[in-house]
């Protein structure tokens, strides 16, 4: 089986998204990796050492804007020539793009926000969270055609990388019709703390907080571990934090290592959005708060008095 890993960088370094692509249990598939963008040449080696056997590097200046419509172009003319049984991407921004846009130009089926894939000789099988993560779904392939499937990141551990292993690389030329799209401008989101789809921490706040100015105590403990900050609907819906930072059914899927959710009640659209966290902690006033159900470990207590506590503690620990 070949496989296909589509490596996504920023600023000159792999995304630890898709360092844990090569974390899957891939069997004895010979896994190839592509990458895109301007001047990439010198990631070839991290995706050797990540496990890559071949590296192929598309560079032009047409795939700097990094829009969706260059490196679907760009990747579709170049899969079909290696063509592989699968194509792998982290569901990130850009796989939740590119995954259905390839499936689409390809005739590949398609599993999006996958939890687990595994390959067994020739049969590829994958589960996906339905029904806002009540459920999982088993996916099977029912054909031989090209499969494309997008990992939720933070599922799996990257491998190590290994210094003794090396990957062949080669350059691929493709053709770029006119665009129809341009990437004009980023606007920075002037946001300092990490993303809460990128963090390995998240301190989430609820209406509890009850303005925007309160929400310096859920800050003030995330900056003293880390952590990225988060928010309920709710919080949203009253201005007290901007979308952004909204996990949930129609926010951000996260999967932290540890979740901290204060004065959140764990309504069942908010679940849908951190179930996967690997260490749920819930501070909540009421005993009963549905959080609590999932919790690893919870405190019946207000938020105002525990989490500057907990912050104390931090800073304290960490000797700042
Ligand atoms: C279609 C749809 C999509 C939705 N998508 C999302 C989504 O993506 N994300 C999301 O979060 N919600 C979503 N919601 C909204 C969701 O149903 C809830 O209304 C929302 O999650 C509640 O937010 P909350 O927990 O902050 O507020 P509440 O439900 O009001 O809970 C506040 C909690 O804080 C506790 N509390 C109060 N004071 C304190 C204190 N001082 N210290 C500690 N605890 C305290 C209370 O006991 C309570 O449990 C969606 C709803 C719909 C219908």
């Amino acid at each position: 089986m070949k496989i296909l890993i589509i490596a996504e960088h920023k600023n000159g370094l792999l995304s630890e998204a898709t360092q844990e692509l090569f974390g899957l249990p891939l069997g004895q598939a010979e896994v190839h990796a592509v990458v895109a963008g301007e001047s990439v040449e010198p990631l070839a080696g991290p995706l050797g050492q990540l496990g890559a056997a071949k590296v192929h590097l598309i560079e032009s200046p047409a795939l700097a804007s990094g829009t969706g419509e260059s490196l679907g172009q760009a990747l579709g003319q170049f899969i079909p020539q290696l063509a592989p049984d699968v194509v792998l991407a982290a569901h990130s921004a850009q796989g939740k793009d590119l995954a259905p846009r390839l499936a689409a130009a390809l005739d590949a089926a398609l599993a999006t926000d996958c939890i687990q894939v595994s390959c067994d000789g020739d049969q590829v099988t994958a589960r996906r969270p339905v029904y806002a993560g009540k459920a999982t779904a088993e996916v099977e392939f029912t054909d031989d055609g090209l499969k494309v499937i997008s990992v939720r990141p933070r599922t799996v551990k990257p491998p190590e990388s290994d210094a003794a292993r090396s990957a062949s690389d080669a350059s691929v030329a493709v053709e770029f019709p006119a665009q129809k799209t341009a990437l004009k401008k980023i606007i920075a989101g002037g946001n300092e703390r990490p993303d809460v789809t990128e963090a390995s921490i998240i301190v989430t706040g609820g209406r509890s907080l009850g303005s925007a100015e309160n929400f310096s105590v859920i800050e003030n403990f995330a900056d003293s571990i880390g952590a990225a900050v988060g928010s309920s609907r709710a919080a949203v819906d009253a201005g007290y934090r901007p979308y952004r930072d909204q996990v949930g059914q129609t926010g951000k899927v996260v999967s932290p290592q540890v979740y901290i959710a204060c004065g959140v009640s764990g309504a069942i659209q908010h679940l849908a959005g951190m179930r996967t966290s690997k260490h749920i902690v819930a501070i909540n006033t009421d005993p009963d708060a549905p959080i609590f159900q999932l919790a690893d470990y919870g405190i019946v207590g207000d938020l105002f008095e525990v989490v500057p506590l907990l912050a104390e503690a931090a800073k304290n620990r960490s000797g700042s």
